[in-house]
């Protein structure tokens, strides 16, 4: 049970209310915005009488004994200011400094090595940098968690060790509210020597007090709401506590970070019209909040009806403050609205009389790597406003015409009033939407081809893990493939079969999907970075409302493909079928989930014509039977990336936050190297040329995984140990680019000394991962039954580990009855072995060109290949017969070789 407090009760401070006159007139307490008006030190009067504190602008004061001696340890005017702040926190001392972190820093120091804080998990960046340094360099471990849940403090509250809780409420961005109470009176209970810690900047004084809720120390960025005007900095630190205000007054003292005299002097101005800013600006905030609430936009207000953690913001605080924040579904369409703003200023930080608007991501949060934003589910698209004083008319107004003019919202003529327009490439598709009204007509067009496409799995070889944590990693091809085909039905339908997910097949009426939900791409346009959260909203609530979560994997893929089939294929909604298949084991970590991707990516892309084929030049060599990257060019470099893209967003849709390694590999081939973005150096991927294949076995362990749990592991374990975790990362990262020199330069250094050097690099990165804990006793055995003479083989888990595969180098000379030895063992062991060869192929299509096709009614071998590149509308003949029903019921083992035969594949 929460307990109960008394929010109304006076504040101690000592600017007394005047006795009652009367007894008939009794005088109530003074309002805390009397208070914060009210500038009077009964013990500091002015010898003039001054209306305003003066300016102490000295840093000595002659004599010996006084009071003030030197401006480091204290100055009259900064006295003022924090006798003022103290009264109007409930505080019996307040002490000001150069600016918030400042007073995040002076607080910190109470800590020493072995400490360890909980800290909330969506806090401001500036304190989240100050966080890890502290973890770094002194020694203090440090526990995010989520505040909102009382629940998720308290198993890291320790009873000697934790030393500070650090809580924000609400927090910024995302208006997260914490129970101060209730937290810090488990806190007090569990671990008596424990401080708590609020930053109440988001808030101030005049609404909320955190110290009357069980907290030991308040600090608020003075820059902000105490000060108003954006024209200073300045931090406050209030408590109860002599014990903790003697330590804090001595590190002022010590480190001499406390406010100058001329900025305490427009702090205090700036507090005395605190109380009608606030009110101002969050009447105002409640306006804008409710209108973007009205427009379908997640909105993040605690004055919002279903702001969660509402009921327990009104027990603790006065009002809901001024700070909002809204997501628009689309980073590009957030970044158009706030460039398109006059009134908001574009800027960090908030609390001016001034409204601001600002994406936490890239400005006040950039600090915070884009992995970890993610993991604390800190929308990339956020927007956050910062209400201030203007008049609320002129704010909504400015903010209408910028949803207008960035395309987020746009007049609906029969409701006469804006309404929300899908968040797709919104600006561009006002022009596109006005064409696709005539366009999108009711008939669906008619459909007269296939396209026979596959795509490679991947391995990672080196880097797995380690590359979340800016590590570079290395990934290639294997041989083994998804093939995807998609045919004509011209009846209105459109269906798909999975026959690797249950052999799932799903069929839908096409006029049925939800197109409203959507707006086209047209061609040209690429996909936003965000995914379009209302489409994927409708499709789980129509075409996929029958699937339960028991059908996870096909509703997933399902969803990804009518996902990508609604966006691309909107203005023509052919009637089709789509199939899947794959020779990859799925779920194996081998890729297969972005080898489907690619091939349904590349197969809508080739049915709404949105890449062609250009026709090939003749004669191709006899040798080479199908199309390579390795120097034999086939498909087009810009209908490669255009189809990594759409991958991409497959990818997405099936993984949230996936790296694009895996559709990249998937797409190109070969093997690159990764580095994630936001690490400080070089990012992106870069193939590595001259990589000749190699053997690899894969063993599939088919223990199921958690990839996600896998990788916080690993987080977390860093957060704890990052000393431990930092060396292995720098030791993974010298394997990487090891591997990466000698894999460019295997023809120079020999092949014999490659495979050598990748043996010993196998199993150092494979120990490195199980110091990591990423290992799983089946991959052990895998890597004991490979390693055992006299097979002599160098093994390592590969993607997440916790189960899924093995990959085992094979060495060219390793022997064909040793190789059937083992493939015998590992079969016994219940696993799953695969030979197979790495850094092959990327994408392929089948060659639509009848010359190249081996199948065919009416088509014969040597019928001449189009002269030029073909028209869109009509690339390529198109009266050959079907090959579904083939392609539905080969066995899984004669897939490839019959896709083969069927005539020339081309390849990226
Ligand atoms: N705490 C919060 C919640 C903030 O938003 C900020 C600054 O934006 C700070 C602390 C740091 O304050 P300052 O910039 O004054 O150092």
């Amino acid at each position: 049970m929460a307990p109960t407090i008394d929010t109304k009760t006076p504040i101690h401070h000592d600017l007394p209310t005047p006795d009652p006159e009367t007894p008939l007139r009794p005088r109530q307490p003074y309002k805390l915005s009397t208070l914060c008006v009210t500038v009077e030190n009964p013990s500091m009067k002015d010898q003039y009488g001054s209306s305003s504190v003066p300016i102490y602008q000295s840093a000595t004061f002659k004599g010996v004994g006084n009071e003030y001696d030197y401006s480091r340890s204290g100055n009259p005017t900064r006295s003022h200011l924090e006798h003022h702040i103290a009264k109007i926190s409930s505080a019996s001392r307040a002490f000001a400094v150069s600016s918030g972190m400042a007073a995040l820093d002076v607080i910190l120091r109470l800590l020493k090595p072995g400490d360890e804080i909980i800290a909330g998990d969506d806090l401001y960046g500036g304190t989240n940098r100050l966080l890890t340094f502290i973890r770094s360099h002194v020694g203090v471990t440090v526990h995010h968690v989520d505040t909102t849940d009382p629940n998720a403090v308290i198993p890291f509250i320790h009873p000697t060790k934790t030393a500070m809780v650090l809580l924000e409420s609400p927090t910024n961005p995302l208006l997260k509210i914490a129970d101060l109470a209730l937290i810090s009176k488990e806190v007090k209970e569990r671990s008596p020597g424990a401080i708590v810690v609020v930053d109440n900047t988001m808030m101030s004084p005049y609404l909320q007090r955190p110290l009357e809720h069980g907290a030991d120390i308040v600090y608020d960025s003075g820059t902000k709401y105490l000060s108003g005007h954006h024209d200073l900095m300045a931090g406050m630190i209030t408590c109860n506590r002599d014990d903790l205000a003697k330590q804090i007054a001595f590190t002022i003292n010590s480190v001499g970070n406390a406010l100058t005299p001329i900025d305490c002097f427009l702090l205090l101005r700036g507090v005395k019209t605190m109380a009608v800013r606030m009110d101002r600006q969050q009447t105002s905030s409640q306006l804008v909040a409710t209108y973007l609430h009205s427009l379908g936009f997640k909105v993040y207000y605690p004055g919002l009806p279903d702001h969660p953690g509402r009921d327990i913001h009104e027990r603790i605080s006065d009002g809901n403050g001024a700070v909002l924040s809204f997501e628009t579904g689309d980073k590009e369409l957030s970044e158009k609205i706030v460039a398109s703003t006059r009134l908001w200023g574009i800027s960090v930080s908030f609390g001016c009389v001034n409204s601001l608007i600002s994406m936490p991501c890239v400005m006040s949060h950039a600090s915070i790597d884009p992995a970890t934003r993610a993991a604390r589910g800190l929308p990339e698209d956020l927007i956050r406003l910062c209400v201030g004083i203007e008049d609320p008319t002129d704010l909504l107004d400015d903010l209408e015409h910028a949803l207008v003019d960035a395309g987020a919202i746009a007049l609906n003529p029969q409701q006469n009033k804006y309404v929300r327009v899908p968040p797709v490439h919104a600006v561009l598709n006002k022009a596109v939407e006005q064409l696709a009204i005539g366009s999108t007509s009711k008939n669906t067009n008619t459909v007269d081809r296939e396209w026979f496409v596959s795509a490679p799995g991947k391995v990672i070889l080196f880097g797995e893990h380690a590359v979340v944590h800016g590590v570079t990693a290395i990934a290639a091809s294997v041989d083994l493939r998804c093939y995807g085909l998609v045919s004509p039905r011209n009846d209105g339908k459109m269906s798909v079969r999975f026959n690797d997910i249950d052999n799932f097949y799903g069929e839908w009426e096409v006029e049925g999907l939800p197109w409203d939900k959507s707006s086209v791409l047209s061609k040209g346009d690429s996909h936003p970075d965000e995914l379009d959260a209302q489409l994927i909203e409708a499709i789980h609530a129509g075409p996929l409302k029958e699937l339960g979560p028991e059908k996870s994997q096909a509703r997933n893929a399902s969803l990804a493909f009518l996902y990508m089939y609604i966006k691309l294929a909107g203005t023509e909604r052919p009637s089709v079928h789509f199939g899947a298949r794959s020779t990859l084991p799925v779920g194996a970590g081998l890729g297969s989930s972005a080898s489907f991707s690619a091939c349904a990516a590349t197969a809508l892309l080739l049915l709404t014509h949105r890449i062609v084929i250009p026709p090939i030049p003749t004669p191709i060599s006899a040798e080479h039977p199908h199309l390579s990257h390795q120097g034999r060019y086939a498909l087009e470099r810009a209908s490669a990336d255009e189809a990594n893209r759409w991958a991409f967003v497959a990818e997405k849709i099936l993984h949230g936050n996936p790296s694009g390694v895996d559709n990249s590999v998937a797409v190109f081939g070969g093997a690159l190297t990764y580095c994630r973005p936001g690490f400080g150096k070089p990012s992106g991927m870069e193939g590595i040329q001259g990589f000749g294949s190699l053997r690899f076995l894969l063993t599939n362990s088919k223990v199921p995984r958690d990839t996600k749990k896998l990788v916080a592991g690993v987080g977390l374990m860093k957060q704890e140990q990052p000393e431990v975790v930092g060396a292995i990362l720098e030791a993974i990262e010298n394997i990487s680019s090891q591997a990466k020199r000698s894999l460019a330069d295997s023809s120079e250094f020999g092949r014999e000394n490659l495979l050598r050097d990748l043996s010993a690099m196998i199993n150092e990165n494979h120990k490195h991962l199980v110091s990591l804990g990423v290992s799983h006793p089946s991959l052990e055995t895998i890597r004991e039954k490979t390693a055992a003479s006299p097979y002599n083989l160098s093994t390592k888990l590969t993607g997440a580990g916790g189960g899924g595969c093995a990959v085992t180098l094979i060495p060219d000379n390793f022997s064909e009855a040793s190789m059937k030895n083992l493939l015998v063992e590992l079969s016994q062991c219940r696993f799953d072995p695969y030979l197979t060869s790495v850094g092959g192929s990327g994408l392929g299509v089948l060659s639509p060109y009848a010359e190249h096709r081996s199948l065919g009614a009416g088509v014969s071998r040597g019928q001449v290949t189009p002269p030029e590149t073909p028209d869109e509308a009509e690339d390529v003949p198109s009266n050959y017969d079907s090959i579904r029903a083939s392609f539905e019921t080969k066995s899984t083992s004669e897939l490839p070789g019959w896709a083969h035969d069927l005539g020339k594949w081309l390849y990226v």
